[in-house]
């Protein structure tokens, strides 16, 4: 079963808008075993649009065609693909009065053009715009190989075009194409382990894949592996992803952090605290509140970072946490004792579980006889020895050593769980 997604829209072209639409229907037709083998943009043109639905009727099965179907001049999609079906448009009682309902609420007088957001080509399936006002349909097709396609219109405006979707789209493709395959993936990801070990791990695992198929891909801060399976029903091809991934984790378990396409290690380290009901602090010299900002970032984060301390200046340790300064003199600012007081300091401060403190030289200048890119990072933690990390991040852009840095502690979160 092969899907063909044309995006209709001179914005789209020109690069004004995203065609997100093309991403979010693929996904969809995904989720019911449906996958797309084609893409098409194209601009508000009758001809041009004629051609990409001739186009894409030869070779593909279910034909959805976004945006156009408002009611201004331009908007003509409903036309031409009825003109394609060899039908008339026709109105749909059901939207026809939703339009005009919300045109006597507002005084508007309802014109020709108007009616147009009602219409649908004679003898398709009319899908009920619940949010807009335009309608949209599915007709059926008889392909050159005497096969039967569908050909569907949508509206453009991603919050019209979901719900009809959802609600009457993809009912209406599952009992057209009740055969369909059921496919889905399922995501892992993995911190602590690169690509090619954790490949190693799992060799015979990835030689031997049939279904699931099993897809590794090193992501900037985790390594991700995507399972696809396939199977007749929607609980049956779960079963064969998690049974997979079972195997796998139970090979990597000390570097697996969570399920998700999106998962990353902030999401861990904030779910882990929830979990274990812990609370969390930070004191940043270096990265002047980028791991709090990025733990913010996470749902749930309220319920478990206290907030922090942005203690970039020398003076900002001893005043706003107490560090010692005959310290900070013997050692300099960049060193294991300062981070470490800092650490201490600031969860005592807070009283929090957990604390990570970072000091370093961002660069690109050295400081205090430190090179660029040398960082100490420290995780301080209520009745257990403080931890701490010494790292170099050598001849890297400012950004890179802070995010560096920012991982690195948040890893010493991870490992700290791993071995609790
Ligand atoms: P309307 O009734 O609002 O005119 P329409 O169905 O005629 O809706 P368009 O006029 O083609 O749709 O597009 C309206 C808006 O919808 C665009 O300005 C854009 O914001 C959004 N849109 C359209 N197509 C897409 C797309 N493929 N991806 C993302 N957004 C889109
Ligand atoms: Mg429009």
């Amino acid at each position: 079963m092969k899907a063909e997604i044309i995006a209709v829209g001179t914005e789209i072209l020109m690069g004004y808008i995203v065609n997100t639409n093309a991403s979010w229907i693929g996904q969809e037709l995904l989720d019911i075993g449906i996958g797309t083998y084609y893409q098409q943009v194209v601009g508000d043109n009758g001809g041009r649009m004629e051609e990409a639905i001739e186009l894409a009727a030869n070779r593909s099965d279910i034909v959805i065609v976004s945006g156009g179907l408002g009611p201004t001049r331009d908007d003509i999609t409903k036309q031409v693909v009825a003109d394609f079906l060899g039908k008339p448009l026709v109105i749909d009682a059901k939207q026809e009065d939703k339009v005009k309902e919300y045109y006597k609420r507002r005084d508007y007088d309802y014109g020709l053009l108007d009616a147009n957001q009602a219409a649908i080509a004679e003898g398709s399936l009319a899908y009920f715009n619940d949010v807009g006002l335009a309608c949209g349909y599915g007709g059926e097709f008889e392909k050159e190989n005497g096969t039967k396609g569908l050909i569907i219109v949508v509206p453009g405006p991603p919050f019209e075009l979901k719900p009809m979707f959802s609600n009457y789209v993809k009912p209406h493709l599952q009992e057209i194409f009740q055969e369909a395959e059921n496919i889905e993936s399922l995501y892992l990801n993995f911190y602590g382990r690169g690509e090619t070990m954790l490949s190693k791990d799992l060799d015979d695992l990835i030689q031997d894949q049939t279904n699931p198929t099993i897809a590794l891909y090193a992501q900037p801060n985790r390594v991700t592996l995507r399972l696809t399976a396939s199977g007749k029903t929607s609980e049956e091809t779960k079963q064969l992803n998690q049974t997979m991934a079972d195997q796998i984790i139970d090979r990597a378990e000390d570097f697996f952090i969570g399920y998700g396409e999106n998962f990353t290690l902030e999401d861990y380290v904030v779910n882990k605290l929830m979990e274990e009901g812990q609370s969390l602090t930070a004191a940043e010299s270096l990265t002047g509140g980028l791991v709090m900002n990025s733990l913010a970032q996470i749902s749930g984060a309220s319920k478990v970072l206290y907030g922090g301390f942005v203690t970039y200046m020398t003076h900002s340790k001893v005043e706003l946490l107490g560090v010692d300064t005959l310290t900070i003199q013997e050692y300099s600012v960049v060193s294991d004792p300062v981070v470490r007081q800092m650490a201490e300091k600031a969860r005592e401060k807070a009283d929090t579980d957990l604390s990570i403190a970072l000091t370093g030289v961002a660069g690109p200048d050295s400081l205090d006889g430190h090179p660029a890119g040398e960082v100490y990072i420290a995780l301080a933690i209520r009745g257990e020895e403080t931890r701490t990390l010494h790292m170099n991040v050598p001849d890297k852009p400012r950004a890179v050593v802070q995010e560096t840095a920012k991982y690195a502690a948040l890893n010493l979160v991870r490992e700290y769980f791993l071995n609790k």
